[in-house]
């Protein structure tokens, strides 16, 4: 490993520091008595102003032989969970992001199979279990409320279940990785990339406000709609590929029938609607969701567009709708976010110094249910390749690709219909799915590998089997055991 034999370097530190940022000390200490690298803090003008700044005058970043100066473009959940794996590595990170502060928008998320293995592996599992949902499972109803399948929420991944073990506020997530993150990287909120100019030995980039500087790599995890991409990669080598569903998201006051188990009610028409309650917070998740050729278009409109489209479209749907829509058209409403649901695929993922990460590079889209995992996967990969060869990033960013390409293609694999199968035309349609899910539901094991055939795009648990998560010797500064890990 290099540097492992050189002295460590000695550094003065402050004595007064509160508890938090004792532990950027003592990972440093960490390092030094590891003697994985020998490491330094070093000062940088760019860091005035920091948390680290006021509490280590002078004293700034981690820094060693093969740190690696690195720009990220997007602090959603990717973007932060590689700051987090590379940035404990001795490497240097700064996140780039187009909103003026962490967005914290959207409803439940899921973290599954090799997602919630990483998660554990960078010890934030039981902080993340925290702040879960707990739901009891799922339930899908007709409009009289009336149970016509249920799944109960199950732990492991060897149960087939709707609701995962690790159902968290999407909100809740990233402000845990702001949380584990922004001691040690540098977030510039408010401002984005317009300009990347490859050079012999680094990459300039130019941002919207401010001067440009320079980087040894730009990763660009700016989700699905990724300006940083289309700096780089030319449109023939992204296929944007839409599913033709829109969905919206929104938080509304809980009631009482909201008990504490999701609801799911199909409507004709290829519609759907979803409550999930959250009764400590004293709300309820609810999604609407359409299929139709001008999903793209909602998509892309403004927030007071996308309200009046969707209040149009279930103005005719019973059961809890009215209640949302009278929601929807409150100035109450908190929380709203609608997307298109698309998927994201890329000839490569790596250009020169520009690397993509999480929806940016592969979207798998939100009915795989995987998006987040996938980021979490895409993290660890990519931080893993760079600790392995910090000095042939060429190198590094192919095995990245190397290693996770085949399991995304896999992943991202939709039955013929891909959401239409969840979402059926007619009430017949609806029966004939109400049935299958009944069935599946009462057969267990069976069942479960029936539903998978089935419904395969929310099965998708089954897929994150596949890929054996890779372990990289070089990630273990920033990683806590396998043992306690698996607790
Ligand atoms: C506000 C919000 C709410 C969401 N809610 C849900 C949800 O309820 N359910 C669900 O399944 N998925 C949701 N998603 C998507 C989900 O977070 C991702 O599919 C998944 O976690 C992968 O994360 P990511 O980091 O790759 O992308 P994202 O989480 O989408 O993060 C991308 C980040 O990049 C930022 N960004 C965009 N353009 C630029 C730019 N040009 N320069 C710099 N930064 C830029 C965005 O503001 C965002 O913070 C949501 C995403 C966002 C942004």
């Amino acid at each position: 490993m290099p540097g492992r034999t050189a002295k460590p370097h000695v550094f003065n530190v402050q004595s007064s520091l509160s508890k938090r940022n004792t532990s950027v000390i003592k990972r440093v200490f960490r390092y030094n008595s590891n003697i994985i690298y020998p490491c330094t803090l070093t000062s940088t003008p760019s860091d005035n102003g920091s948390e680290r700044s006021k509490l280590f005058p002078g004293l700034q970043l981690l820094t060693m032989p093969n740190s690696k100066n690195i720009l990220i473009s997007g602090a959603g959940i990717a973007g932060p969970a590689l700051a987090f794996l590379l940035t404990r590595c001795g490497h240097k990170c700064t996140i780039v992001e187009r909103a003026s502060q962490f967005r914290n928008a959207g409803q439940q998320i899921d973290i599954s199979g090799n997602g919630l293995k990483v998660v554990k592996l960078m010890g934030l599992y039981h902080q993340a279990k925290e702040i879960s949902c707990g739901e009891s499972g799922l339930r899908f109803v007709n409009a009289k409320n009336e149970t016509q399948a249920e799944f109960k929420a199950e732990d492991s991944d060897d149960k087939f279940t709707f609701v995962k073990d690790i159902e968290i506020m999407r909100g809740a997530l990233a402000d845990l990785l702001k949380n584990v993150t922004e001691h040690d990287t540098e977030y510039i909120f408010g401002n984005y990339i317009t300009a990347l100019r490859e050079q012999d030995s680094c990459i300039s980039v130019s941002f919207n406000e401010g001067l440009d500087r320079d980087f040894d790599l730009v990763v660009a995890a700016d989700g699905l709609g990724s300006k940083t991409r289309g700096l780089v990669f030319n449109k023939d080598e992204v296929k944007y590929n839409s599913l033709n569903q829109c969905f919206a998201l929104m938080s509304i006051p809980y009631e009482k029938q909201d008990g504490t188990w999701a609801r799911w009610l199909a409507a004709p028409g290829r519609r759907c609607v979803f409550l999930r309650p959250r009764p400590n917070e004293g709300v309820t998740g609810a999604y609407l969701a359409f299929i139709g050729p001008d999903s793209g278009k909602i998509g892309r409109a403004s927030a007071e567009e996308q309200k009046i489209e969707f209040a149009r479209r279930f103005k005719d749907v019973d059961w809890e709708v009215p209640r949302i829509l009278r929601e929807l058209k409150s100035d109450r409403m908190v929380n709203f976010y609608a997307q298109e649901v698309a998927q994201v695929n890329t000839t490569n993922w790596v250009k020169g110094r520009v690397v993509l990460l999480g929806d940016a590079g592969y979207c798998p889209s939100p009915i795989t249910g995987q998006g987040t995992s996938l980021a979490f996967i895409g993290a660890y990969i990519l931080a893993g390749c760079i600790t392995s060869m910090p000095n042939d990033l060429p190198s590094a960013l192919l095995q990245y690709e190397k290693q996770l390409r085949p399991f995304v293609e896999k992943l991202q694999k939709l039955p013929p219909g891909g959401p239409k199968i969840l979402n059926p035309e007619t009430t017949w349609g609806i029966r004939i799915l109400w049935t299958c899910l009944y069935s599946a539901s009462v057969l267990q094991g069976f069942g479960a590998r029936v539903l998978q055939y089935i419904i395969e795009p929310l099965s998708a648990i089954f897929g994150s089997k596949e890929l054996v998560l890779p372990t990289y010797p070089s990630l273990e500064p920033a990683l806590v055991k396998e043992d306690s890990a698996k607790s």
